[in-house]
């Protein structure tokens, strides 16, 4: 089970951004399901962008969490550390 530990401050938290290596980009290793963010339930508390290993995930204090399809790989760790269950994985088109 993962422990959720909020940040201290968000704003002093160092985050990078993806870029396209040698193998392409991330994204392309997701197939079968996708993170979608319900912007209704999202709080804005920004765990889901600290916490995705792929840094494809980035929360608008007023706007809330949206993803970088180009670079996440599926993996659902969002959907594990978002409070409000706010983020669904569904089925690729
Ligand atoms: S599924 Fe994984 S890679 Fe994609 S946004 Fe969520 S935590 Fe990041
Ligand atoms: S973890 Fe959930 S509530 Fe928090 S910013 Fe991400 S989607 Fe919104």
């Amino acid at each position: 089970m993962v422990k959720v530990v909020p940040p201290v401050d968000n704003a002093k938290v160092p985050l990078t951004k993806p870029v396209e290596g040698v193998g392409g980009k991330t994204g392309l290793w997701r197939t079968m399901y996708k993170p979608v963010v319900d912007s209704s339930k999202c709080t804005k508390c920004f765990l889901c962008e600290i916490y995705c290993p792929g840094v494809c995930i980035v929360v608008d204090p007023v706007k809330g969490a949206t993803i970088n399809y180009d670079y996440c790989k599926g993996c659902g760790l969002c959907t594990d550390v978002c409070p409000v269950k706010a983020i669904s994985m569904v089925p690729e088109e």
